[in-house]
C-alpha cells in the first residue's frame, strides 16, 4: 500500500483515503488552482498506526520523500535557519466529527528559524506573530495544554501595552511572548518546546491519528454509527501566509447564500490574520464584497475561481483562502452547509442552470428540512429585529414558542390550566418536570446538549426547546433568568424562543404561519407571479418527488377535519383510523354502561346506543375520502382507559361513605375499575383480545362500517373501507373475528342490496404475529405494521415511561444515536418488518403491505419501508409531505 499522496495524485472522489479535506485539496490542485503544495498521509496509514501503536516504518520514510519533494519544489527544508519552509498539519476525516484534533499551522519555526523568517520576508512582528501562533496551537492541541493558559497570557500582553487587538503588539511584545509561552510548555510537559522541525511534524501527525479515539470522537461516532476504523487522514500543506501586513489577509467565501440560496458574493475577509482568526471573532471582519476595493485582482480571481468550483462540483461550495501579499492561495473548499430554505431553492436553481437533473434534485434536500420549514416562525420583517435577543443556545426542537415565563413545573401546570401560555425554564430537566413540559409551550434550559433529557423529551412530544443556553443563569430560587447583558426576566415576564435557530429573545416576537403550510394548505399558489422563491421551489420538488415515488402515501386521522386536511397536504388514504377517539368527550358514559352491563340486555342496550354514533362518524370520514382507502382499526386499548382513574373515585366514594350518601353508581364503578385494573395494561386485555372477550362489540364497530359505507355507496359515493383488527398475536384470532365479520358484512349486503367490498386485515405489532406472518396472511387482505407497539414488544420498552427516564442516558452513552420510537430500528424491528413482510407476501402475493407506527413520517424510516416493498406509508397529517418527499427521494 501506498501511505502518502501528493496533493496532485488524489480527487474529490477518494474522501474515504484522503479524507474530505484531502480529497478537495486535491481536487482543486487539479482543476489548477492555486493551493499551496502538500501532501496528504491516507487514512489506511491511521490504522495501521492505531492498530499496532507504532507509525510503519513505511510512512516515514514516505513522508520523508514526499517532504524531500516539497521542499525541492519550496527551495527551502523545512525549519530551514535562514529561510524556513513551514507546514500546516491539518486533520481531516471522510465526515468531519467535532472532537477530533484540528489543526497546527507554522510548523517549523524555532528559536532560530524565527529570524530566519523575519529576514526573508523583512517583518520582524510577522516573524514573531507566527512562532507564538505555533507554540498556542501546538501546545494545545499537540501537547494537550489547557488553550486558556495561553490565551489569559495573550491578555494580559495587550492589557499591559493598551493594546486593544493582537495586531497592536510589536515584535517586541510578541518576543516576549513567546518567551512565556515556552514556560508555559515547560511547566506543563515537564521539557522544553521542540526545536527539531521534523519532531514537530510527526508529533502533530500523531495527534491527529491519536485523536480519532479520543472520547467525543468515540461517542459522536457511536451515536451517529459511523464505524470506528474509517480512520483520519492527515493533511501537511506548505504556509501562505495571510499576517504579512495589510496587503494579506484570509477570508470564507460561499459560493451563494447560505441563507437563501441567492447566488451573490458571500462571505467575510479579514486582513493581516492568520488561520481561524476570521471565524474566532477576535477582530472585525469586513464583508466580503469590500475585498473588491482592497484587492481587485485577487477579488476578481476568487470570483472567478467561484464560478469554476460551483460548475464543477454542482453545488453550493464554501471556501477558506487566503492572500499573502497580494497572491491569492485556496486552502480549502467543501459541498457547503445551507439553511433547509436555501436547499430547496438552489436545488431547483441547479435544475434551471442545467447543472443537475430533478433525481439529483431530490437527493439535495431532504424530509427534515422540509419539516423545519413548515413550523410556524418568528416573524422575521420586523418582529425579530425589534426584538431583544437575551441570548441562545441550542436548537434542540424546532418551532417558535412564546410565553410567561416559569421556573418549576407545578408553576407551568397552574399557570396554564388557567390558560395562560408559558415557556418553562430550568437548568436542565428531569423526569419530574414531564408534566410540566406538557403544559408549556416551550422550554429552556441553561445546560445540557441535543441528547440532554430536556431535548429528547421536547422532540419526542413536538415542543419547542432551546436547550444548554449556557450564557443565561437560571436562578431557581430568585426565580428570575439573567441574560449577560444585566438583563433580568423575572417570573411571568414574556420570553419568546426560536428552537430552530436555538434565539431567545425579550417579550413577545410575532409569530407568522409558515408559507410552506399556507401552501400546502392551498392559501398560497405557487403559479402566482408574487408568490415566495420557496413555496415555488417546494412546490416544484415536491411534484418530482410524487412523479417518482413507489410508496403510497396515508395519514393517520381519526376525523373529517384531519381527513380534509390529509388530503390537501397529499393523503392518498387513511392509514389508520383509531376508533377509540371516537369513544371519549360524552360518548365515554355509554362505554361505562356498556363495562358495567351486569345483563346481556344491558350490554346489547349499550351497544345499540353507540352504533349510529360510530356510524355517522365513519359515514363523515369517508365522504371525505370518499374514493381512497381507510383503514378503521377497531377498539384497541384497554377499557379502564375509559373509567376514571382509580384513586380519584376510590377518594370520591370513600368521601360520600362517610358522609353516608354513596351513589350506587359511583361503588359499581369502582368495583369494575377494580376488577379491570391490570399490572401492566399494555400487555393485558386489550385489541383484538377485547373484542373476542366483550360479546357484541367487534360487531357493532363493524356494523356500522358496513351500514356507514352503505349509506355513502347509496348517496353515490365511493367508500373504500379496509377493517384492521389490532394486537392479534395468532391466526385463530383472526379466524374468530373475521367469521363473525363476514356474516354482518353478509348481512348489511344483503339488507342494502348492495356490495360493500369491505376487507379485513391486521395489525402486525406483536413479535409473534411477525415470526408467524406466513400463517397469519392466510386469513387478512392486509398487513398495516404497528411499528410503536412493535418497538414497545421487542425492545421490551414503556415507550411513556423509557424516554424520559434512561433514554438520556443511552443517548449520551452511544447505545443509541436517536431514540428508536423516532427512527425504525433496522437491525432489530426493522428485521422482524423485512421478514413478516416476506412470508405474508409467500403465503399472499397480492396482500397489501403499510405501516402506520409514527415511523411513517420519519425520513430515515421511509427509505427502510420502501426498500423492504411495503405499499404504503401512513403518518400523522402534519408529516405526509415529509413522507411524500422522502418516499421519492427513496425511489429517485
Ligand atoms: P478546519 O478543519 O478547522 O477548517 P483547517 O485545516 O482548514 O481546519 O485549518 C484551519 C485554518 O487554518 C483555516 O482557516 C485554514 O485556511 C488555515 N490554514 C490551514 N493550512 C494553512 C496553510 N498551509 N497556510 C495558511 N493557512 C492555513
Ligand atoms: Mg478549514
Ligand atoms: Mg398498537
Amino acid at each position: 500500500t501506498k501511505y502518502v499522496y501528493d496533493f496532485s495524485e488524489g480527487n474529490k472522489d477518494l474522501k474515504g483515503l484522503l479524507g474530505g479535506k484531502g480529497a478537495n485539496l486535491a481536487e482543486m490542485t487539479n482543476l489548477g488552482l492555486p493551493v499551496p503544495p502538500g501532501f496528504t498521509i491516507t487514512t489506511e496509514a491511521c490504522k495501521a498506526y492505531l492498530d499496532s501503536g507504532e507509525a510503519p516504518a513505511q510512512l516515514r520514510d514516505e513522508v520523508s520523500a514526499h517532504l524531500s519533494a516539497l521542499e525541492e519544489r519550496m527551495g527551502k527544508k523545512l525549519g530551514q535557519a535562514d529561510d524556513p519552509l513551514l507546514v500546516s498539519v491539518r486533520s481531516g476525516a471522510k465526515f468531519s466529527m467535532p472532537g477530533m484534533m484540528d489543526t497546527v499551522l507554522n510548523i517549523g519555526l524555532s528559536d532560530e528559524s524565527v529570524h530566519g523568517l523575519a529576514a526573508q520576508s523583512g517583518d520582524e512582528r510577522f516573524a514573531w506573530d507566527s512562532y507564538r501562533r505555533l507554540i498556542q496551537m501546538f501546545g494545545d492541541t499537540v501537547l494537550g495544554i489547557r488553550g486558556e493558559r495561553f490565551s489569559e497570557t495573550l491578555e494580559e500582553a495587550k492589557t499591559a501595552r493598551g493594546a486593544t487587538t493582537d495586531v497592536d503588539l510589536s515584535a517586541e511584545a510578541l518576543k516576549e511572548l513567546v518567551t512565556k509561552f515556552k514556560n508555559i510548555v515547560s511547566e506543563e510537559t515537564g521539557r522544553d518546546f521542540p526545536q527539531d522541525p521534523r519532531e514537530q511534524m510527526d508529533l502533530a501527525v500523531r495527534a491527529v491519528f491519536d485523536s480519532w479515539n479520543g472520547s467525543r470522537a468515540r461517542l459522536y461516532r457511536r451515536q451517529e454509527r459511523i464505524p470506528h476504523d474509517l480512520g483520519t487522514a492527515v493533511n501537511i500543506c506548505s504556509m501562505v501566509f495571510g499576517n504579512l501586513g495589510p496587503d494579506s489577509g484570509t477570508g470564507v467565501a460561499f459560493t451563494r447564500d447560505p441563507a437563501s440560496g441567492q447566488q451573490g458574493v458571500y462571505g467575510d475577509y479579514l486582513q493581516n490574520a492568520q488561520g481561524e482568526d476570521v471565524v474566532a471573532g477576535i477582530r472585525n471582519t469586513v464583508p466580503l464584497a469590500d475585498l473588491e476595493t482592497l484587492d481587485k485582482a485577487s477579488y476578481d480571481q476568487l470570483m472567478q475561481i467561484m464560478e469554476t468550483l460551483e460548475n464543477h462540483y454542482r453545488d453550493l461550495c464554501d471556501i477558506e483562502f487566503t492572500i499573502e501579499r497580494g497572491k491569492l492561495w485556496m486552502l480549502q473548499t467543501r459541498v457547503g452547509k445551507r439553511t433547509a430554505a436555501a436547499a430547496f431553492r438552489i436545488a431547483t436553481q441547479l435544475v434551471d442552470q442545467g447543472l443537475i437533473d430533478e433525481a439529483e434534485a431530490l437527493r439535495r434536500v431532504n424530509g427534515s428540512q422540509l419539516a423545519q420549514l413548515m413550523f410556524p416562525r418568528f416573524d422575521s420583517n420586523g418582529g425579530v429585529k425589534n426584538a431583544e435577543q437575551l441570548g441562545w443556545g441550542i436548537a434542540a426542537s424546532p418551532g417558535a414558542a412564546v410565553g410567561k415565563a416559569v421556573f418549576d413545573s407545578y408553576t407551568a401546570i397552574k399557570w396554564s390550566r388557567s390558560g395562560e401560555k408559558v415557556i418553562l425554564i430550568r437548568r436542565e430537566t428531569n423526569p419530574d418536570d414531564l408534566d410540566g413540559m406538557l403544559a408549556a409551550e416551550g422550554i429552556l434550559t441553561s445546560r445540557g446538549g441535543k441528547t440532554s433529557h430536556a431535548a429528547v423529551v421536547a422532540r419526542g412530544m413536538g415542543k419547542t426547546c432551546v436547550c444548554g443556553a449556557e450564557e443565561l443563569e437560571v436562578d431557581t430560587k430568585r426565580r428570575c433568568l439573567k441574560a449577560p447583558g444585566g438583563k433580568v426576566v423575572e417570573e411571568g415576564d414574556v420570553v419568546s424562543i426560536d428552537g430552530s435557530t436555538g434565539k431567545v429573545y425579550a417579550g413577545e416576537v410575532p409569530v407568522v404561519p409558515s408559507p410552506v403550510v399556507e401552501y400546502f394548505e392551498g392559501r398560497m399558489h405557487a403559479g402566482a407571479d408574487d408568490a415566495d422563491e420557496l413555496v415555488k421551489a417546494v412546490h416544484r420538488i415536491m411534484a418530482y418527488a410524487d412523479r417518482v415515488r413507489r410508496l403510497r402515501v396515508r395519514a393517520n386521522a381519526d376525523n373529517a377535519e384531519d381527513a380534509a386536511r390529509a388530503r390537501r397536504f397529499g393523503a392518498q388514504g387513511i392509514g389508520l383510523c383509531r376508533t377509540e377517539h371516537m369513544f371519549l368527550g360524552e360518548r365515554r358514559e355509554l362505554v361505562e354502561r356498556l363495562i358495567l352491563a351486569d345483563t346481556e340486555e344491558e350490554r346489547k342496550r349499550a351497544l345499540h346506543a353507540l352504533l349510529p354514533l360510530q356510524q355517522g362518524d365513519f359515514v363523515e370520514l369517508f365522504e371525505s375520502m370518499d374514493g381512497l382507502p381507510v383503514t378503521v382499526r377497531l377498539l384497541d386499548p384497554p377499557l379502564h382507559e375509559f373509567l376514571p382513574d382509580i384513586t380519584e373515585l376510590s377518594v370520591r366514594v370513600a368521601l360520600a361513605e362517610s358522609r353516608k350518601d354513596a351513589n350506587e353508581n359511583d361503588l359499581r364503578l369502582l368495583q369494575a375499575v377494580h376488577r379491570l385494573h391490570e399490572q401492566n395494561p399494555m400487555l393485558g386485555l386489550r385489541g383484538v383480545r377485547l373484542g373476542l372477550v366483550i360479546p357484541g362489540l367487534f360487531t357493532m364497530q363493524i356494523r356500522a362500517i358496513a351500514e356507514a359505507a352503505a349509506e355513502r355507496k347509496a348517496g353515490g359515493g365511493d367508500p373504500r373501507a379496509e377493517i384492521m383488527i389490532p394486537l392479534v398475536g395468532t391466526v385463530q384470532e383472526l379466524e374468530l373475528v373475521r367469521e363473525e365479520a363476514q356474516e354482518v358484512i353478509n348481512e348489511v349486503e344483503r339488507e342494502r342490496g348492495v356490495g360493500l367490498g369491505l376487507s379485513l386485515g391486521t395489525m402486525i405489532e406483536l413479535p409473534r404475529a411477525a415470526l408467524t406472518a406466513g400463517q397469519i396472511a392466510e386469513c387478512a387482505d392486509f398487513f398495516s405494521f404497528g411499528t410503536n407497539d412493535l418497538t414497545q414488544t421487542v425492545w421490551a420498552f414503556s415507550r411513556d415511561d423509557v424516554e424520559a427516564s434512561f433514554f438520556t442516558a443511552y443517548l449520551e452513552k452511544g447505545i443509541f444515536g436517536v431514540s428508536p420510537f423516532e427512527t425504525i430500528d433496522k437491525d432489530g424491528v426493522g428485521s422482524l418488518v423485512r421478514s413478516a413482510a416476506e412470508a405474508g407476501r409467500a403465503t399472499r402475493p397480492d396482500l397489501k403491505l403499510g405501516v402506520c407506527g409514527e415511523h411513517g413520517g420519519d425520513p430515515e424510516s421511509v427509505h427502510f419501508f420502501h426498500e423492504v416493498g411495503l405499499d404504503y406509508v401512513s403518518c400523522s397529517p402534519f408529516r405526509i409531505p415529509v413522507a411524500r418527499l422522502e418516499a421519492g427521494r427513496a425511489a429517485a
